[in-house]
């Protein structure tokens, strides 16, 4: 094989013909594509622009995409049960998380229970490779291996191809779009599913909620931030408004460092844009520079957090705007286009993207 790095335009059209001419029985292609993308953010690429990837961290991608939706959903009229993710039996993914959410409340209280976290991320992995891993690539009986090649799987983890990670980056906003629109019309289309179907809040019931559950967050960020708008600087009067520094339009994950509090205003006028460079420098150092105080406040609270990764999205979201020609936000309606001094900002910081994955954190 090759190492010519995949185009833009090739990855684009084949992920096209993945999803609409692959075979999908399950909605699991649809999460290994979401964590390969996810992963692709958050991690540096070797020289060569490919990168490794363990079969243990896209299994963590699983458990907690798949968290909220082993709950039950609920219709309009109250009647519920929990969604089912494959044309056969219920997807075993689903089955693994449901039983351990009997046990633990949350995903952060599930993760900190360190031996049966490893247990649900080992078995998820297991099904990880026996089910889509080998069969992601294969269009219409043919094995296209565009993202990564089984000769190549070693140490438990596959290698994603020189230019795969780049195209996701660069392409990562489309990508989710295309794959959770996969996705929520999978389960629309399984039969089981029909008599919930036509309630709208599907979607946000699968993928979240901008606005869900971050009342938690405002007390931490209040005191934090000494009761001012991370924006304005000035006071907080009211209850403010806890806002994704960078937008969940652009990553539509509620991680504590990535999450500051605002004016509903300041909130309002700053919509999906970045932030220009003084806001940045503002957030890195207030959240990453001391980041380990806020993480013990979240911990207490059992709020997810990972600094790593708010790190590594801000630098991603970045990057891309600058290569975009973004308008980063300055107050009102006021914009600047963003250049390379954001650089100075969050390279100061040192720390860029994970540069290596991180080593396994469970016992042996
Ligand atoms: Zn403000």
């Amino acid at each position: 094989m090759t190492d010519t790095p995949i185009g833009e335009l090739a990855f684009l059209r084949k992920l096209q013909r993945l999803l609409a001419e692959g075979d999908f029985v399950a909605t699991y292609k649809f999460a290994l594509l979401n964590a390969l993308a996810d992963l692709s953010l958050e991690r540096e690429p070797a020289a060569d622009g490919s990168l490794r990837v363990p079969v243990s961290a896209i299994a963590e991608k699983f458990v907690e995409y798949y968290w909220p939706q082993a709950r039950p959903y609920r219709a309009l009229d109250g009647t519920g049960f929990v969604l089912v993710q494959s044309t056969g039996r219920q997807a075993a993914v689903i089955n693994a998380i449901a039983a351990a959410q009997s046990a633990h409340a949350t995903l952060p209280v599930a993760r900190a229970a360190q031996l049966r976290w490893h247990t649900l991320v080992t078995r998820v992995a297991g099904t990880i490779e026996a089910m889509p891993l080998w069969k992601l690539q294969t269009v219409g009986g043919e094995r296209d291996e565009f993202l990564y090649a089984q000769a190549e799987f070693a140490g438990e983890s596959i290698r994603l191809l020189p230019g795969v990670p780049a195209a996701f980056r660069a392409l990562y906003g489309l990508v989710l779009d295309a794959v959770r629109g996969a996705w929520l019309r999978q389960i629309t289309n399984i039969a089981a599913n029909r008599p919930l179907l036509g309630n709208s809040d599907l979607a946000s019931f699968l993928f979240g909620n901008e606005r869900a559950s971050l009342d938690g967050f405002r007390g931490v960020l209040r005191d934090h931030q000494g009761g001012r708008c991370l924006y304005c600087r000035k006071e907080l009067r009211g209850a403010g408004c806890v806002d994704h520094f960078i937008a969940w339009s652009r990553y539509p994950v509620d991680l504590g460092h990535n999450l500051v509090l605002a004016h509903d205003a300041c909130n309002a006028k700053k919509r999906d844009f970045l932030a220009y460079p003084a806001h940045l420098e503002r957030w890195q150092t207030s959240h990453l520079e001391r980041a380990s105080e806020l993480a013990q406040r979240f911990d207490s609270l059992a709020l997810p957090h990972e600094e790593m990764r708010s790190r590594a999205i801000a630098w991603w979201a970045y990057e891309q705007g600058e290569a975009a020609g973004a308008h980063a936000w300055i107050d009102a309606d006021r914009f600047v286009r963003l250049d390379a001094s954001w650089r100075d900002v969050l390279g100061a910081g040192a720390l860029r993207r994970v540069a290596e994955p991180r080593p396994p954190k469970y016992p042996a």
